[in-house]
């Protein structure tokens, strides 16, 4: 069985997010989305389980895909799972440059895994969960960057997070 595991913070799921797994899950017999803890990001505005759920509610329609979240080194997940494989995403140049190092260091560690990279689709080569978030801070209309199924829960709770700062304004 052809098994990969598409790791990442999620934090909030998008389009090119959801893009990335209906493309992995036609390459693959089963592929497990992880919502991993990623400490070189700051304080997430979503819950690991919010952010398990909010997948899992986008995600019904792909019936070889399970969604679950992890805290540890990837490495050791996908050895527990028994995955081959691990699928990132790629946007633009500056995603390669990270994407590259995290592939060797993966190699170096684990000679049997394989780093599978899907290109974005145009139509989200801009998106990212922290222009979401930002947008979410400010009140701004996340419509067509978000599942529809889950734009609702994702407004009310990046509004209730905490994380956001009250806007000010300096007049002069
Ligand atoms: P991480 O903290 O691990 O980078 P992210 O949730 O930011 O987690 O991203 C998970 C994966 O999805 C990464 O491989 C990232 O490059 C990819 N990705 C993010 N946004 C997009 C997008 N719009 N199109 C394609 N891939 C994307």
């Amino acid at each position: 069985m052809r098994r990969a595991v598409c790791p990442g913070s999620f934090d909030p799921v998008t389009l090119g997010h959801l893009d990335v797994f209906e493309r992995a899950s036609v390459m693959f017999d089963e592929v497990i989305v992880s919502v991993f803890v990623n400490p070189g990001k700051d304080k997430a505005m979503f819950s690991m389980e919010d952010r398990v759920r909010l997948i899992r509610k986008a995600t019904t329609h792909i019936p070889n895909l399970v969604v679950t979240s992890f805290s540890g080194l990837l490495n050791e997940f996908c050895r527990e799972q028994k995955a081959q494989f691990i699928v990132r995403g790629l946007r633009a140049f500056t995603d390669f440059e990270y994407e590259f190092q995290r592939a060797l260091l993966m190699k170096k560690i684990d000679r049997d895994l394989e780093t599978v990279f899907i290109m974005t689709d145009e139509r989200y080569s801009c998106l990212s969960s922290s222009g979401i978030r930002e947008m979410l801070y400010f009140g701004g209309d996340i419509t067509g960057f978000v599942p529809e199924c889950i734009q609702k829960e994702i407004m009310e709770r990046g509004a209730h997070s905490g994380v956001c700062p009250k806007k000010v304004r300096e007049d002069r």
